[in-house]
C-alpha cells in the first residue's frame, strides 16, 4: 500500500469528531489482531467485542480511509452476482444461507445506528433504475428472484412511477427496494469505531502491518510494533497491496469517482429526489446518485481498471450527471475524489483462512456497504466456532485473474468496454 494522503471528500470535510488514535509501539497481546479500519474490519471487530473478545484493529492511515469512508453510501441488498449466479455454484445447504445473508446487511447496518446511537444520516428506500426495456425486464426476473428466496421487498415501477421517485426523463423503469437506503458512510465508520472502544476494543491508526507471521499465536508487525493475536483478521481490501500475495493474484483494485454538488436549494432537490431515496441504473459501467444530508447531490460512476487516479475527476462525471439531470448545468461542485473497490473474475465476494486461525474477507466487487457487514458477522462468528456461515462464503470458487498481474488490467478493461458497448447500444 502506498497511497496514505488524506482524501479530499464530502465526507471527510462533514466527518463526526474523533479521537486521536496513537500508532502501535512496542509488543502487544490480544485474542484477535484485525488488519484494516474499513466496513470489514470495523464489523468484525464490534461482533467481537460484543462477544467479550479482547481486540487489537491495526489501520495503516485513519478509520474509514478507504473504500468504507469513500463510497455513494448506498445500502444494496444482495451481492455483485445476484442469487442465480451462486445457485450454480454452491450445494442447497450454503445457497440457503447465503440467501439469507443476502438480505441481512441493511438490517445489521440500521440495528448498530440505533443500538449506539450513531449519526450518519440514515434513510431508506433505494431504487434500482432500468435505461433500457431490456434492463427493465432484467429487474422483473430479479424481484421473482428475490421473492423466490423469501424477499419481498422490491417493487416494480413502470416509466410514470419512477418519474415520481426521480426528476428524470432518462428512465424506462425501475425497482424500488423497501430495505434499501443511503448513510454517510465515514460517520458510520466512525460511529462503529467509537462503539467499538465503548467495548474496550483498540484500535491502532497510522500502523501499517508489514508482515503476519503465522503461528499460534500468530504475530502481527508494525514498523513500531507487534501483535501476538490467537486468530488474525486480514481486512485490507483494495488496500492491502502486496502484503499477501495470494489474496493480490485473485483480485484486482479498481478506482470509482464521486462528485458533490453544494448544497441545493430545498425545492430543486425536492425535484430531483422528492422521496430522498438513493438510485443506481442498470449500467455494467453504473451511475450511483443520491442527496446528502444537507441536500448536495452525490453523484458517482466511472470504474478505473488497476486503480490509477484521474486527473481530473468532475471532467469525467459531471457529463454523467448531466445527462440524467439537465437542470444542474449552473449547480457548482464543491468535491471530488476517488476511492478503490477489489474486483473479483466472478465478482462475488471471497472469504477463506490462510492459515488455520488467519481469516480474510475482501472482494464485495463494488457492492460492500451491506456485505462487510454480513461477513463482519460471519467472521467473529467463525473465530468462535460457529463455522456455517463462513463456510458458506468459502465454498464459492475463487479464481485468478487471466494475465497475471501484467495482463489482468487490460484484460478486464477489455471485458468492461464490451459489456459498456451493449449498454450504449442498449442490447
Ligand atoms: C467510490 C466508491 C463508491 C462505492 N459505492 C458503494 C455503494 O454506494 N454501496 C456499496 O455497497 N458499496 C460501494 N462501494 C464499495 C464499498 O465501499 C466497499 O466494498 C467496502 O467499503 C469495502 O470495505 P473494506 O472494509 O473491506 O475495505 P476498505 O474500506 O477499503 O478498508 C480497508 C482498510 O484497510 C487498511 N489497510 C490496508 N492494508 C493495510 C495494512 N497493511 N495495514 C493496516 N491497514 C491496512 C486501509 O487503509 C483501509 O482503511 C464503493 C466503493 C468505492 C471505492
Amino acid at each position: 500500500m502506498t497511497q496514505t494522503a488524506p482524501v479530499p471528500s464530502f465526507y471527510a470535510a462533514s466527518a463526526n469528531t474523533a479521537p486521536e488514535r496513537p500508532a502501535l509501539q512496542g509488543p502487544a497481546e490480544a485474542d484477535v489482531c484485525v488488519i484494516g479500519a474499513g466496513f470489514t474490519g470495523l464489523s468484525t471487530a464490534l461482533f467481537l467485542a460484543e462477544g467479550g473478545f479482547r481486540v487489537i484493529v491495526l489501520e495503516a492511515v485513519t478509520v474509514g480511509w478507504g473504500a468504507s469512508g469513500r463510497n455513494g453510501g448506498q445500502i444494496v441488498n444482495s451481492y455483485s452476482r445476484d442469487l442465480d449466479a451462486i445457485e450454480k455454484q454452491t450445494s442447497p445447504g450454503h445457497l440457503k444461507l447465503l440467501a439469507d445473508m443476502a438480505f441481512e446487511g441493511g438490517q445489521i447496518i440500521r440495528q448498530r445506528v440505533a443500538q449506539y446511537g450513531i449519526k450518519c444520516d440514515l434513510k431508506d428506500g433505494g431504487i434500482f433504475a432500468a435505461i433500457t426495456p431490456g434492463q427493465q425486464g432484467h429487474l422483473a426476473s430479479q424481484e421473482k428472484l428475490w421473492r423466490r428466496f423469501g424477499y419481498d421487498q422490491l417493487e416494480l415501477l413502470d416509466k410514470a412511477a419512477i418519474r415520481q421517485r426521480i426528476g428524470t426523463d432518462r428512465y424506462v423503469g425501475g425497482a424500488l427496494d423497501h430495505t434499501g437506503g443511503h448513510i454517510h458512510p465515514l460517520n458510520l465508520a466512525l460511529g462503529e469505531a467509537a462503539a467499538f472502544e465503548s467495548l474496550g476494543g483498540v484500535i491502532h491508526e497510522h500502523s501499517q502491518v508489514v508482515a503476519v507471521n503465522p503461528g499460534e499465536p500468530a504475530e502481527v508487525v508494525t514498523d513500531h510494533g507487534r501483535v501476538r493475536a490467537r486468530f488474525v483478521v486480514v481486512a485490507g481490501n483494495a488496500y492491502l497491496g502486496g502484503l499477501i500475495p495470494q489474496l493480490g493474484a485473485k483480485s484486482m483494485p479498481c478506482g470509482s469517482q464521486i462528485i458533490a454538488t453544494e448544497p441545493l436549494d430545498a425545492e430543486l432537490a425536492k425535484r430531483l429526489l422528492p422521496e430522498d431515496d438513493c438510485v443506481e441504473d442498470c449500467n455494467y459501467l453504473l451511475d450511483y446518485y443520491r442527496l446528502s444530508g444537507d441536500k448536495r447531490l452525490i453523484y458517482g460512476g466511472g470504474v478505473v481498471y488497476g486503480a490509477r487516479d484521474p486527473d481530473n475527476i468532475e471532467r469525467l462525471i459531471r457529463p454523467n450527471m448531466l445527462k440524467t439531470f439537465p437542470e444542474l448545468a449552473a449547480v457548482k461542485i464543491d468535491y471530488s475524489w476517488t476511492g478503490n473497490f477489489l474486483l473479483t473474475l466472478s465478482r462475488l465476494p471471497q472469504l477463506g483462512r490462510l492459515d488455520n486461525n488467519i481469516f480474510y474477507s475482501q472482494g464485495c466487487s463494488g457492492h460492500g456497504v451491506t456485505f462487510t457487514h454480513v461477513a463482519g458477522k460471519s467472521l467473529a462468528l467463525a473465530i468462535q466456532g460457529q463455522t456455517d456461515r463462513f463456510d458458506a462464503f468459502a465454498s464459492l470458487p475463487h479464481y485468478p485473474f487471466p494475465g497475471g498481474r501484467l495482463f489482468r488490467v487490460p484484460f478486464t478493461a477489455l471485458g468492461a468496454w464490451y459489456y459498456g458497448l451493449r449498454d450504449r447500444l442498449g442490447i
